[in-house]
């Protein structure tokens, strides 16, 4: 199990992001405080560190230097400061991407897979199949029945989404605030259209679904048509 620190005072973010990196199988272990998240890096050794670069009692940045100093940790900074500066700054001292609040699950979960895959820490799971459907995180290549598929960037965005929740259901909202970083407004009409070209491209339609199911006023799943019969 990949394990996370996040170094984190605001306590509803440490809350929403503990159970969501949980949910997709991390163990987030965190700390309200930096000297507490340092102190846990040394002596817990936790294969990633997000932080918070607001923190009561130490600058991030200055943390950011205290960690990188006792370790090579791949780090990712959470900041509500999205000024270049800074970001530039916190990349400097050895973090290693970041995210700016607000932001989802799915967009943290892609960046910390990232940089565990370059600190070659993750049993990278970057070839996601359902059924004859094969998608290639890292070389952002999907395929049917061997056939490659032709995505344009946003449809392939979609598709590794919905392949990596595979079974589950992905509300429109959600596809708006992970691939379109629209968390408040933009037009689930947009979703529609993609789904609509990402179900010609798969060769089923919205009456005849085989990969993409609507689950109506909700938003869509992704399953595999011919699941293995148990016998
Ligand atoms: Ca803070």
């Amino acid at each position: 199990m990949v394990s996370i620190l996040l170094v984190e005072d605001d306590d509803a973010i440490r809350t929403a992001l503990q159970r969501g990196l949980g949910e997709l199988g991390y163990a987030v272990a965190s700390a309200a405080t930096g000297l507490a998240g340092l102190e846990h890096v040394i002596r817990e050794r936790p294969d990633a560190v997000m932080l918070d670069l607001g923190l009561p009692d130490v600058d991030g940045l200055t943390l950011i230097s205290m960690i990188r100093a006792a370790s090579d940790v791949p780090m990712i900074v959470i900041t509500a400061r999205d000024d270049d500066p800074t970001m530039v700054r916190a990349l400097d001292r050895g973090a290693d991407d970041y995210v700016v609040k607000p932001f989802g699950t799915e967009q943290v979960a892609a960046r910390l897979r990232a940089v565990l895959r370059r600190g070659g820490r993750e049993n990278a799971q970057a070839t996601i199949r359902v059924g004859e459907l094969v998608v290639d995180e890292r070389t952002r290549t999907a395929s049917l029945a061997g056939v490659p598929l032709e995505l344009a960037r946003k449809e392939f965005d979609v598709l590794f989404l919905l392949a990596s929740r595979q079974g589950g259901v992905v509300t429109k909202r959600e596809l708006l605030a992970e691939i379109w970083q629209q968390a408040y407004g933009g037009s689930e009409r947009t979703v529609d259209v993609h789904l609509s070209w990402l179900r010609r491209k798969l060769g089923e339609t919205a009456a005849e679904p085989r990969y993409l199911v609507s689950v109506r006023g909700v938003g869509v799943r992704l399953v595999d048509p011919q699941p293995e019969d148990v016998e």
